[in-house]
């Protein structure tokens, strides 16, 4: 299956298969690229697949490094970068060089980052393994590394030549990373496509099962919907920060939580509950939506309330570090019914800070 991101002369596919992994050095070789691949990995994947992919380069006449990180937000720093940009620049990596994004998000987008900067942008190649990552972080080209003042606070917008996504890799990935990329899938029906919606509330078993023909579809959909948002928005000048539905809460809990208690796409299920729910409160869109959003999260596993103890302000801080303050109030993507969703600026902080306090557990 192919779906292709319209951008011009920057445009690229997105090719879903199964057993891709095998063919990564023949289809390089198809763009004029140097000889030089660094593949960024990690030290979960890197054992599972780093070897398929490095022979498939080596066989195809690419020379090959591989930079495996450690697994985990952690690694998507400033110093991770800079140490990866040391080895290329050790070993003489050239401006025809390509770095190649072997994992999930974590691995894409600073991967992502060090393309971006090498030599002022050298070739980029993104392999995401992870749901999360092939539904998606590897599409649309937003990279980053994290500063400690902010996620995603140091990037750029740098598009790959293409996405290459194996099937096959998603039978080694943790059930709980599985969920964590259903929270996205989801995202996607809501703010684009309620049939697709209708799709995932009939198929939830199937999904569940990681049923082959309804995955593909599954992913192509999202990388679709995706796709057609970048396509028209590349730079986020707009409608693009629909993608950010569920987004802010989810940044405001995920940084409260200092990046350890919730994977991102389970603090995302519970900040589009939340937003879902201030906008039915705010006569935005009617409680059967939100009813059939929390059933539909539910049913795949997902969390649709805050558990931590964590205090009101914690995340109020966090969300305020998420890029989405415009003088002083927020701006919210809340939806009018599935499917569509708005993009509402002046949200006041206060009627955020009330919101909150009737959800967070309250601790002793
Ligand atoms: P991740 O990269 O940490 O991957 C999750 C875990 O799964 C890791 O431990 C990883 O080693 C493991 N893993 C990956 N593929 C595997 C496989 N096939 N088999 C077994 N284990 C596997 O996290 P993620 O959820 O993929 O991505 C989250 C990151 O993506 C965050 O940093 C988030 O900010 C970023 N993100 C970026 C965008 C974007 O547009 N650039 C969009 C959404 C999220």
């Amino acid at each position: 299956m192919i779906v292709d991101v319209d951008l011009g002369k920057r445009s690229y596919p997105i090719i879903i298969e199964r057993g891709l992994l095998e063919q990564i050095g023949p289809r390089l070789k198809e763009f004029s690229v140097g000889s030089q691949v660094l593949i960024v990995t990690d030290d979960i994947v890197a054992p599972l697949y780093a070897e398929q992919v490095l022979t498939s380069l080596q066989t195809a006449g690419f020379d090959t490094l591989c930079y495996t990180i450690a697994a985990g937000e952690a690694s998507k720093s400033w110093e991770m970068a800079g140490q990866i940009l040391s080895a290329l620049l050790s070993h003489q990596f050239h401006r025809d060089c390509t770095v190649l994004a072997l994992g999930g998000g974590v691995v894409g987008d600073l991967a992502g980052f060090v393309a971006s900067v090498y030599q002022r942008g050298v070739h980029f190649v993104q392999v995401p393994t992870s749901l999360l990552a092939q539904v998606d972080s590897s599409v649309g080209g937003k990279v980053a590394v994290n500063h400690a003042l902010g996620k995603n606070m140091i990037g750029a917008f740098y598009q790959p030549l293409a996405v290459w996504i194996d099937l096959a890799c998603l039978e080694t990935l943790e059930m709980r990373q599985w969920y964590n990329g259903l929270a996205e899938v989801i995202k996607y029906g809501v703010i684009a496509d309620a049939e697709f919606f209708a799709f995932l509330e009939q198929h939830q078993t199937a999904i569940l099962n990681q049923d082959d023909q309804i995955v593909a579809q599954v992913i192509a959909r999202c990388c679709q919907l995706k796709a057609a948002v970048v396509a028209q928005d590349e730079m986020e000048k707009g409608l693009r920060a629909k993608l950010n539905f569920g987004h802010t809460i989810g940044h405001g809990l995920e940084s409260a939580a200092h990046f350890s208690g919730y994977l991102h796409g389970e603090a995302v299920a519970i900040g589009m509950v939340l937003a879902t729910h201030f906008a039915v409160e705010t006569g935005f869109c009617s409680s059967s939506d939100e009813k059939r959003l929390k059933k539909l999260l539910q049913g795949l596993k997902l969390p649709i309330t805050i558990k931590q103890p964590l205090t009101v302000e914690s995340i109020l801080s966090g969300m305020a570090l998420d890029k989405k303050i415009v003088d002083g109030k927020w701006v919210f993507i809340l939806p009018r019914e599935i499917g569509q969703v708005d993009i509402v600026a002046g949200i006041d902080r206060k009627a955020i800070k009330n919101l909150l306090e009737r959800q967070v557990p309250k601790h002793d």
